[in-house]
C-alpha cells in the first residue's frame, strides 16, 4: 500500500477543518486559466496568514507579492471589514487577475494593490503619513528579502509581526547559493533575510519548517520589538 504524502494529509486537514471554499477556489482557478504561475500559498497556509491576521488583531496589512490575490484574499478576510491590505505587485497582468479576485469576493475595498516594484513602493509607503503596518507578509523576489524585512521594520511598530515564506526550499537554505543562477540568488537572499531576523535587534524572531503539498520549505516568523 502507497504510504501517505503530506499532500494526502493537507487535503485530510483541509477536508476535516475548514473545506475548500468556492470562491477561493474559483480565484485560483481564474489565476491558473490566465496564465499565472502556480505559486500561491497552499489552503492551510492561507488559512493560517487571516487567523494570524485575527490573532494579533492586525487591521492594517502590507503584503509584498499578490499574483493573483490568492493570500490577499485571505489577509482581506483575516483584518476584517475595517481593516486594511496594501499589496504590492510589479507585474501588471497579475494585479489586473488579483484586482478581479478580490472584486469577485467583494473584498476589494478592503484592498490597495499596488502596482511597481516592491521596493519602489515601500520607498513610497515611507514617505506617506500613515498609521504603521501591524503585519507584514513577504512572499515577492527572494533576492531583497533582507532589504523587505529591513522596511517591514521601519513601517512596522513594536508588536507589528512579520511572516517570510519560502525560507527554507528543500533544505537549500543551509549553503550559499551560486549566484550565478537564478535559484542561488534566491538562496543567497533568503539568507539574507535570516541574517537580518536574527541580527537585528528590533527584531525577535523564529522560523518553522514546513512540509505539505508544496513540498519541503517553511516560513520565519518575527515581532517588532
Ligand atoms: N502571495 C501570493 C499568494 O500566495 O497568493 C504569491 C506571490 S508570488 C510567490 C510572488 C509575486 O511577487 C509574483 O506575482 C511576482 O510577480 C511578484 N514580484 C516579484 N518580484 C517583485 C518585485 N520586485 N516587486 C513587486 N512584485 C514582485
Amino acid at each position: 500500500e502507497a504510504k501517505p504524502s503530506p499532500s494526502d494529509v493537507d487535503k485530510y486537514l483541509v477536508e476535516s477543518l475548514h473545506g475548500s471554499e468556492p470562491e477561493m477556489e474559483a480565484g485560483r482557478k481564474h489565476a491558473h486559466e490566465a496564465g499565472l504561475p502556480h505559486i500561491e500559498v497552499s489552503e492551510t497556509r492561507g488559512k493560517f496568514l487571516m487567523l494570524l491576521a485575527q490573532i494579533s488583531g492586525a487591521r492594517r496589512v502590507l503584503e509584498i507579492g499578490t499574483l493573483g490575490g490568492y493570500s490577499t484574499t485571505w489577509l482581506a478576510r483575516g483584518v476584517g471589514p475595517d481593516g486594511h491590505v496594501t499589496t504590492c505587485e510589479y507585474e501588471p497582468l497579475h494585479a489586473r487577475v488579483a484586482a478581479d479576485n478580490l472584486k469577485a469576493s467583494s473584498i476589494d475595498g478592503r484592498v490597495d494593490i499596488r502596482i511597481g516594484a516592491a521596493l519602489d513602493t515601500l520607498d513610497a509607503l515611507l514617505a506617506e503619513p500613515e498609521e504603521p503596518f501591524d503585519m507584514v507578509f513577504i512572499d515577492a523576489d527572494m533576492e531583497n528579502t533582507g532589504h523587505y524585512i529591513d522596511l517591514a521594520i521601519t513601517l512596522g511598530r513594536p508588536g507589528t509581526v512579520i511572516v517570510v515564506d519560502n525560507v527554507v526550499r528543500e533544505g537549500a537554505v543551509l549553503e550559499p547559493g551560486d549566484p550565478l543562477t537564478e535559484s542561488g540568488r534566491m538562496v543567497n537572499g533568503i539568507r539574507d533575510g535570516i541574517d537580518v531576523l536574527g541580527s537585528n535587534p528590533r527584531v525577535d524572531a523564529t522560523a518553522l519548517q514546513t512540509v505539505g503539498s508544496k513540498g519541503w520549505d517553511g516560513f520565519a516568523l518575527a515581532v517588532v520589538r
